[in-house]
């Protein structure tokens, strides 16, 4: 009888783990695994359209030192790579997506600034960046206050637009796109004179094979871009998980691999590893 009784509760729980599996090998549309360990699988915010940072190659693979990051840190939290679901998050997107629960975490070129700080809440920083200008091989822009009266392409959403207005260029003719590879466009075909955004995501772009001599860095350490892990509002517990993987991946070298692969063939001189909640001003 007692033996019925626990095979019956046994096919139960097989039942219940093979429609846990089926849901969560899903579309990942389900409500139920929005950004979280639900079904099996966790949701994560990248960038699908910055080489050697977040990229979405033409086979539906992902590369780039925020995808090797993420990948690292969902390890951390118990997910192996094939559990992971990238979400695109568009810079003018990621808080949204954080207070939506769409994705469990955003590692996208995501800069910690008190006005973010309102609306989500970050592990990190992972990286330094700064915002510099991308201009033509041939073009004579070297200062940002050359910029005033020409045509500057940068992102919805991000502090480089930001800053452009409030600070380096405000008599620039600004143009917003929703991403940066729309800028690496219209700064091709010369419908802008500069792009301008993090020296990471401007030397990712130099060094593609279809862009090579093209376009020069200008080399301004224009700000501190202080790359976070953004994370809903609240969502403590995961925070601390993730700042302590984000500490373990630079204390076991596996930080230098990602920076290695990833910024190596852009030949992008990054800073050091920085410390875990302390931000360049
Ligand atoms: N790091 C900057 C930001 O978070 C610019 C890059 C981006 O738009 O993702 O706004």
């Amino acid at each position: 009888m007692k033996l019925r009784k626990a095979s019956a509760a046994a096919a139960a729980a097989l039942v219940l783990s093979l429609t846990a599996t089926a849901c969560g090998g899903g579309d990942g549309d389900n409500e139920g695994d929005s950004g979280s360990s639900g079904g099996g699988k966790i949701k994560i915010g990248i960038k699908y359209d910055q080489p050697g940072l977040g990229l979405k190659e033409p086979d539906g693979t992902f590369s780039g030192f925020d995808v090797d990051v993420a990948t690292y840190v969902a390890k951390e939290l118990g997910y192996d790579a094939d559990q992971i679901e990238f979400v695109e998050t568009k810079s003018a997107d990621r808080e949204n997506a954080l207070a939506r629960g769409d994705v469990k975490f955003i590692a996208a070129t995501y800069s910690i600034t008190d006005e973010r700080k309102q609306k989500v809440d970050f592990a990190g920083p992972y990286l330094l960046a700064h915002q510099d200008l991308l201009v033509k091989a041939d073009s004579d822009i070297t200062e940002a206050t050359d910029l005033n009266g020409k045509n500057l392409c940068s992102v919805t959403g991000s502090t480089s637009a930001q800053n452009v207005k409030n600070d380096f260029a405000p008599k620039a003719n600004l143009k917003e796109n929703s991403g940066y590879s729309e800028c690496i466009s219209s700064l091709q075909s010369g419908t802008v004179d500069a792009l301008t955004t993090d020296d990471s995501i401007l030397a990712g772009f130099a060094a593609q094979e279809q862009y090579k001599g093209q376009f020069k860095l200008a080399g301004l350490k224009l700000s501190n871009e202080n790359y976070g892990i953004g994370v809903k509002k609240g969502d403590t517990e995961t925070l601390n998980k993730i700042n302590a993987a984000l500490e373990k991946m630079v204390s076991s070298k596996a930080w230098d691999k990602a920076v290695k692969d990833n910024f190596g063939p852009a030949k992008y001189k990054n800073e050091p590893a920085p410390k875990i909640g302390v931000i360049v001003q």
